[in-house]
């Protein structure tokens, strides 16, 4: 880690510690092809690595959020039960006091008996006040637990350096939409890269590199609107999956996204050095019936290769 210039933060020594135990062969595929292309181990790149290959630490806080959940279940199920046995006496003084009114031979008799019912009566409203109060601040737990569930659904379906959805989520919803397939229209899948990126981090360095990817991740979010899903699919990989698009329209705006991304002058902050022309490649695949995500997601590829092939800055629609 030191040799790496890897903090030695508690997720790293995660991550490092899997590596050095040689656990998991595709963390370390992944590292050692990081260490052979000099790649910088920044912290964003750190964080990256985490969450790709220890996300189980993000299924561990929902385990976490789903046992708060049933605790608090359980606690607001006693409370109702509670109050249930308390209700269940209350009746059954009342109905002792309506019988023996009946047959109440003195004032004293009842006298006796309606304070017995106050008394009774007292402790129900404070029984009730208790249920109120538990209510009230069971209501507030279960909001937290409802946020903080939602910000790990989110978290665990989200790319942390751009915000894009990410690969795993990516691939359940392109399982979703081939498992649909029949009842559906037809849907595009598009795979976008830029151009000459390693130029990028060469000349200016790795932390204007991921904000040149931020920035075409937000030129992707801005261009796709609805039902569509912007992702990345890897480094400065995106994919993109448009619902109800021919191969023509899925072209048409691929190239509408290139010419954005083509036509917009990048600045260094600060010294505002101009970065040069950033541009990508793309490949557009229709989805055919029948067909395999992974033929398609190669359909796709294949295209990209050719845009790279034919002199990038440009978009191949699949054959
Ligand atoms: P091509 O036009 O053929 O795509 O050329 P390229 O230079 O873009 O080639 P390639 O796709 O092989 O290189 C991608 C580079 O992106 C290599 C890797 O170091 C860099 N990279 C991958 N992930 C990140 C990241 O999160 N941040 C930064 N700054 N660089 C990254
Ligand atoms: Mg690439
Ligand atoms: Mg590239």
């Amino acid at each position: 880690m030191t040799k790496q210039g890897v903090p030695p933060t508690p997720k790293n020594y995660t991550i490092w510690f899997r590596y050095v135990s040689g656990e998991n062969g595709a963390l370390n595929e992944r590292i050692d092809q990081l260490i052979k292309e000099k790649t910088p181990f920044t912290d964003n790149l750190n964080e990256q690595l985490f969450e790709e290959f220890l996300s189980e630490c993000n299924i561990d806080r929902l385990e976490q959020v789903r046992h708060n959940i049933q605790d608090a279940l359980k606690e607001t199920a006693s409370t109702l039960t509670g109050t249930g046995s308390d209700a269940a006496h209350y009746g059954e003084t009342l109905e002792r006091f309506d019988a023996s009114c009946n047959t109440a031979q003195s004032i004293s008799d009842v006298y006796g008996l309606l304070s017995e019912v106050l008394e009774e009566t007292r402790k129900m409203k404070h029984s009730f006040k208790q249920v109120t109060e538990d209510f009230n601040t069971k209501s507030l737990e279960m909001d937290q637990l409802r946020e903080e569930l939602e910000q790990v659904r989110k978290q665990a379906s989200r790319d942390s350096l751009t915000g894009l959805t990410n690969r795993a989520t990516f691939f359940d919803l392109l399982n979703e939409k081939v498992a649909e397939e029949g009842t559906q229209d037809p849907f595009c899948l598009m795979m976008l890269d830029i151009d000459h990126f390693k130029r990028v981090n060469d000349t200016f360095g790795h932390l204007v590199g991921d904000k040149v990817i931020r920035f075409v991740a937000e030129t992707l979010k801005l261009s796709v609107k609805g039902q569509d899903t912007a992702a990345r699919f890897g480094g400065e990989e995106f994919v993109l999956l448009l619902p109800d698009t021919g191969l023509e329209g899925g072209v048409t705006l691929c190239n509408k996204i290139r010419e954005r991304i083509a036509n917009t002058k990048l600045v260094r902050t600060g010294t505002r050095e101009s970065l040069g022309q950033i541009t990508l490649s793309a490949g557009v695949a229709q989805y055919r019936r029948g067909e395999e995500q992974m033929d398609l997601i190669q359909r796709a590829d294949d295209a990209l290769y050719k845009s790279k092939k034919n002199g990038r800055n440009r978009v191949t629609p699949a054959s």
